[in-house]
């Protein structure tokens, strides 16, 4: 049976709006068989994320009525974390994939990351105040519920206030380079992301390269410095890439020798041009990374099955 993997997702544990609890509950009903929580610079959703994973896994059986076996074997869950990077004065995103959330030098590293986004959240707030809005980091951190504050939570913020249509349109006048609310990342650095990761016995993952805009030189100089540091893949299939995307992305993953992975990005049902369970399959010529992957769910799966008669 096929697989279906998303393995890039946020709950409210980031920028997310559905709990942990709730995200998995709808991956599983959309027919997600393995599912990664990436949240940004966080891993607080994880332990809750796998309980919900452990509660919706049950082992393959076999349906009395029509003598098959059913295919709703439950959600395997996959620790994730996706790391901000400033990478040549731009922001990249590298996720983890497996990774051990009790790593302390992981931790560590996330922990400097969240201060990083506290004080430019304030400072996000001092801009927004000189341009005539004011008293928004409080507000914004409340939307946050005391995880981490992204320009995500003030987005929603302004678009309650009046001051924008749509999460887009809040990005576009006031959040993005050039913009009142602006300030620049001074997230880590991709060599200490990808070692953060890889040291925390995780994969890591370029996310959703297509966004970054880069030239192809530039694409070249990132895969070759990420394949370097000991990346093993990129996002080949993700909810921002383009069809013509994929098949870019799946070449460039051959000829540097990276495997290729796939993901929704999926921010909760507000966001509705981006779902749960309804991804392409990566194209033929790419690898997935899930190819050497070993699941607990797989092997429930093929413990039940019945051993193939010879011949
Ligand atoms: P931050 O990591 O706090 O800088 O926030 C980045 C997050 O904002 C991304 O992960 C997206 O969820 C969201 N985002 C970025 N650009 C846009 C956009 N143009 N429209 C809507 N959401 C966006
Ligand atoms: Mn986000
Ligand atoms: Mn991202
Ligand atoms: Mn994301």
């Amino acid at each position: 049976m096929t697989l279906h993997y998303d393995l890039h997702s946020h709950s409210t544990a980031s920028d997310g709006t559905l709990c942990p609890a709730e995200l998995v509950a709808r991956a599983h009903a959309r027919g997600v068989h393995v599912l990664a929580l990436t949240d940004h610079d966080s891993t607080e959703g994880l332990a809750e994320a796998m309980a919900a994973a452990g509660r919706s896994r049950h082992p393959a059986s076999r349906d009395i009525s029509t003598s098959m076996y059913v295919r709703d074997i439950g959600l395997d869950l996959v620790p994730g974390v996706e790391i901000s990077v400033s990478w040549n004065s731009q922001t990249v995103h590298i996720i983890g994939l497996h990774i051990d959330p009790a790593n302390q030098a992981l931790q560590k590293k996330l922990a400097e990351l969240r201060d990083f986004r506290d004080w430019r959240a304030q400072e996000i707030a001092r801009r927004l105040e000189k341009h005539g809005i004011a008293d928004t980091y409080e507000d914004a951190k409340a939307y946050a519920k005391g995880k981490i504050v992204s320009r995500t939570h003030f987005a929603r913020l302004l678009v309650e206030r009046g001051h924008a249509r749509d999460l887009q349109q809040v990005f576009k006048r006031f959040l993005v380079h050039g913009k009142p609310g602006y300030v620049s990342g001074e997230w880590a650095e991709l060599k200490d992301a990808v070692s953060g990761i890889t040291g925390a016995g995780g994969q890591a993952v370029i996310a959703h390269p297509a966004r970054y805009k880069l030239s192809a030189t530039r694409l070249r100089a990132l895969l070759t410095e990420f394949k370097d540091a000991g990346g093993t893949a990129i996002e080949v299939v993700s909810g921002s890439h383009s069809r013509d995307d994929y098949f870019t992305l799946a070449n460039y993953a051959n000829q540097f020798g990276l495997l290729a992975s796939s993901g929704s990005d999926y921010h909760g049902p507000e966001h509705p041009w981006i779902e749960l369970g309804r991804l392409p399959e990566l194209p033929k010529n790419c690898v997935p990374i899930w190819t050497e992957w070993s699941h607990p769910l797989c092997n429930a799966f093929a413990s039940t099955l019945p051993t193939p008669r010879r011949a």
